[in-house]
């Protein structure tokens, strides 16, 4: 048997693809406790709804007949669209459902950006928009923040005509700031219609401040503004992989020509309409939230740790040793936190807001690493 030489990556392989490194996911729980040696593992690194999914999507995933496995589901999410029009007073054409989230970032570089265009974003944000635009050979624009915000100013100054997307994450993954109402009309405003900008509201339930400004409202005064919502966060439904996005019907008839159909499960298309028939999931998510937020501030701070982030379901800390280093220690013990390195936070992690009982042993267990290595 002869083997064939390898293929010639050197004419096949595009340069963007050439420089751009992988994501290496976390391993599954069991190959983590072999790993480093510990009993239980307590994963705070996602950001996950520590309460689950709302009784009703429960209920609904129970009721889901075995016997369907074998049948593809709506291929565009029909009575889920359906929902959400009837949900935010718009219509079924103005919702592509992807699978999470995740996907919807790609339909929209995809539709928009040809060679040469650009998208301009945080620096310090979540990734994948920066990510799915480099590896799909557009330039990502990346501005820093100004006090953890996104800085409007400098993102319209990094902005040229060749800029397709803006990308506005509210509240910012990772640092819970977010733009006030006055503040997105004004960069709507100025950006006119030259551009699409994207406002990424994954964690917008979790904001209860009211001058957080609800982009789904403003999707029919600004034909360009399109809106990011999952269902992974406050609703719990993470690992069936669920999220949407939402705008005028003329962008959307874009989008959804780069989109791809029959990528969301059956399963998840019942459990996330079930989910917005949910009576009081929010407001006991809510509730454990912000008591379990506060805790872990006021731990910090009395720790002597500076913390970052004011709303969402997460909490960023800086601390006195690498985050690489504290995340070993921690895994050791069994507590999994999310490094800021890979956010080009150097020395931060970010703790995903648990339980009380979750967020006693995450300190206890944090308490433990500053006293071994003399920072108590
Ligand atoms: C988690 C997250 C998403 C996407 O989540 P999916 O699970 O892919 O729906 C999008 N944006 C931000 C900021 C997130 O934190």
């Amino acid at each position: 048997m002869t083997t064939c030489a390898l293929p010639d990556f050197d004419r096949l392989v595009p340069p963007h693809i050439k420089c751009f490194e992988a994501y290496v996911p976390s391993k599954p729980d069991d190959v983590l406790m072999q790993y480093y040696g510990c009993s239980s593992l307590l994963r705070l690194n996602n950001n996950e709804n520590p309460l689950g999914p709302p009784g009703e999507s429960r209920q609904a995933i129970l009721d889901f007949p075995p016997n369907k496995a074998s049948v593809y589901p709506s291929g565009d999410a029909y009575h889920l669209r359906r929902k959400l029009a009837e949900r935010f007073g718009m219509g079924p054409d103005q919702f592509l459902v992807g699978n999470g989230a995740n996907e919807v970032i790609a339909f929209v570089i995809k539709a928009f950006c040809q060679e040469g265009d650009n998208i301009v974003t945080a620096d310090k944000t979540f990734a994948v928009y920066e990510w799915v635009a480099q590896f799909s050979g557009f330039e990502a624009r990346t501005v820093p923040l100004k006090d953890y915000g996104f800085n409007d100013e400098a993102m319209l100054a990094a902005a040229d005509e060749r800029t397709k997307i803006f990308f506005v994450c509210n509240p910012n993954n990772p640092t819970g700031t977010y733009w006030d109402r006055n503040k997105l009309l004004n960069f709507l405003n100025r950006v006119g219609n030259k551009s699409i900008v994207v406002v990424d509201e994954a964690y917008c339930e979790f904001v209860e401040k009211p001058d957080f400004p609800d982009a789904m409202e403003l999707l029919s005064q600004y034909p360009n503004l399109v809106t990011f919502r999952t269902f992974s966060k406050m609703f719990g439904l993470a690992s069936l992989r669920i999220g949407y996005l939402a705008g005028s019907p003329e962008v959307v008839d874009i989008i959804r020509r780069t989109c791809v159909v029959y990528s969301v499960n059956a399963l998840a298309q019942a459990a996330a309409l079930a989910a917005l028939e949910s009576k009081h999931h929010i407001e006991n998510t809510r509730a454990l939230v912000r008591e379990a937020k506060e805790y872990l501030n006021h731990e910090m701070n009395s720790l002597g740790l500076f913390t970052v982030g004011e709303e969402g379901c997460y909490l960023m800390v800086r601390l006195p040793m690498s985050d690489s280093l504290a995340y070993r220690k921690l895994m050791s013990q069994g507590v999994m936190i999310r490094t800021m390195t890979g956010f080009r936070f150097p020395n931060f992690i970010r703790v995903s807001v648990g339980e009380m009982p979750a967020m006693q042993r995450f300190v206890h267990c944090l308490k433990n690493i500053l006293r071994e290595s003399g920072h108590d």
